[in-house]
């Protein structure tokens, strides 16, 4: 037997749709469904209908509209259309057929004529405008598309004005929240300090409870005040008010104190990681305490998104001028790059993820796996680490990407984190921004 014909209803009246599905199933037709232009589109792509029946007042892209897509579309260029519509205005039929339609059925619905109708349009049945007619149309057609794109320009420019502002006062939130907890954050802290001296004065003769309970308190203070620093500091980079005290630094030293801020951390993970040897590198224009948040950083997350007993290695490349650099580097003209390479045996990044993890927030996993711990196995934090260090090495002229085959917890692919920063030159070697 052969396959039964498919028709597609595009129509956003649900009992319309449920009547005429009725009506052509029981004539023999298999009815898939679309509520308006767009979806009705993509449905038509994937299911390649033998007749669209189009109904023109439909919400988003209207009839006309996803007509004149339609037959642009390569496989549905020989589909017929025909345009179902209430609105019988002079004129209506000519612009169905102008825009595309081949054949045009006033609404409502008649249920005996209509499967008829369907059938001599599935044998080739087209109705068509005068050549004449037609050219009067097209231009009534042009402006009407022309007003509608107006239209939907407008509605588009305003979200997006309103976006901003949201996105604005979202910043303002954060900068606002970040500065009220660090009042009582610096009372705490005096206190823990009074605490502290007290118990010096007393000759560590306090017990080990008490003990335990004051580094308890220690540990959160600390933690929190990273939270509130990393708050201030993703405010302060998209405000561009992030100061950098800039000078000739020693990559040497910088990654090894971030790799001995680490290295209990990694070891209690039965990581290793392992340094190339730095001599010789020349050092680079920058901000030596911002320099070595971006490693900490980057470290960090290494140890967080890699497995016990995995390997974190880095290594430094020097670039000469003319090179391919990273798409965003602002080219200086003069001098070189240096290239910090901080690579993972972890559990890698997806592609997709590959530019949305330097987004403020953006998490690869579900965000009910946070983790107090900043060095837990797939621990997620706030979000803000890699946007803050893309934003230090950006304003340094640098730039900060990353490249992994793929997200893979079992099979652990890797992640290659590069940072590209300014060479010190005689010319740029001190001076603050
Ligand atoms: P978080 O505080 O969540 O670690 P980050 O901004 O530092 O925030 O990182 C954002 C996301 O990028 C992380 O949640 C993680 O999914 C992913 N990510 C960062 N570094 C690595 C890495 N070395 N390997 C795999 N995934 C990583």
């Amino acid at each position: 037997m052969a396959e039964k014909p498919k028709i597609l209803y595009v129509e956003d009246n649900l009992m319309n749709r449920m009547l005429v599905k009725r009506l052509l199933e029981a004539h023999g037709y298999t009815v898939l469904e679309a509520e308006d232009g767009l979806s009705g589109i993509k449905k038509a792509q994937e299911e390649l209908p033998d007749l669209i029946l189009m109904d023109i007042n439909i919400p988003g892209m209207d009839g006309f509209e996803a007509t004149t897509k339609l037959k642009s579309i390569e496989g549905l260029k020989d589909t017929p259309i025909v345009a179902l519509t209430a609105r019988v205005m002079d004129g209506d039929r000519e612009m169905a057929l102008t825009a595309g339609c081949d054949g045009y059925i006033p609404k409502p619905i008649d249920v005996d004529t209509l499967p008829g109708l369907i059938k001599d349009f599935l044998a080739g049945r087209r109705e068509k405008v005068a050549v004449a007619e037609e050219r009067v149309y097209l231009r009534e057609y042009s402006q009407k598309l022309v007003d509608r794109l107006q239209e939907k320009i407008e509605e588009l420019t305003k979200a997006n004005e309103e976006l901003r502002y949201t996105d604005e006062m979202k910043s303002r939130f954060i900068s606002i929240a970040a500065h009220e907890l660090r009042t009582p954050l610096t009372v705490i802290q005096g206190y823990l300090s009074m605490l502290t001296q007290a118990e010096d004065e007393a000759m560590g003769r306090w017990n080990d409870n008490m003990r335990e309970v004051i580094q308890g308190i220690a540990k959160g203070v600390e933690r929190l005040n990273t939270i509130v620093e990393d708050m201030l500091d993703v405010t302060r980079i998209e405000s561009g008010t992030l100061k950098l005290h800039l000078g000739p630094v020693s990559l040497k030293d910088v990654i090894t104190a971030a790799v001995r801020r680490l290295k209990t951390f990694a070891e209690e993970r039965q990581q290793e990681i392992v340094v190339a040897d730095l001599s010789g590198i020349p050092p680079v224009r920058g901000d030596a305490d911002r320099l070595l948040q971006v490693f900490v950083n980057l470290i960090g997350n290494s140890i967080k998104y890699t497995p016990d007993g995995g390997r974190i290695s880095l290594s430094v490349r020097v670039i000469e001028a003319g090179e391919v650099l990273a798409p965003h580097v602002r080219s200086t003209g003069q001098g070189e790059f240096t290239e910090v390479i901080v690579e993972d045996t972890g559990v890698g990044i997806a592609e997709e993820d590959q530019e949305r993890i330097f987004k403020r927030f953006y998490e690869v996993k579900d965000p009910s796996l946070h983790s107090t711990s900043k060095t837990s196995f797939m621990g997620g934090g706030l979000g803000l680490g890699l946007p803050t260090a893309r934003g230090i090495v950006e304003a340094h002229g640098g730039w900060l990407w990353v490249e992994s085959e793929g997200y893979d917890e079992e099979k652990c692919p890797g992640s290659r984190f590069h940072v590209l920063l300014p060479v010190a030159t005689k010319a740029t070697a001190s001076s603050s921004k």
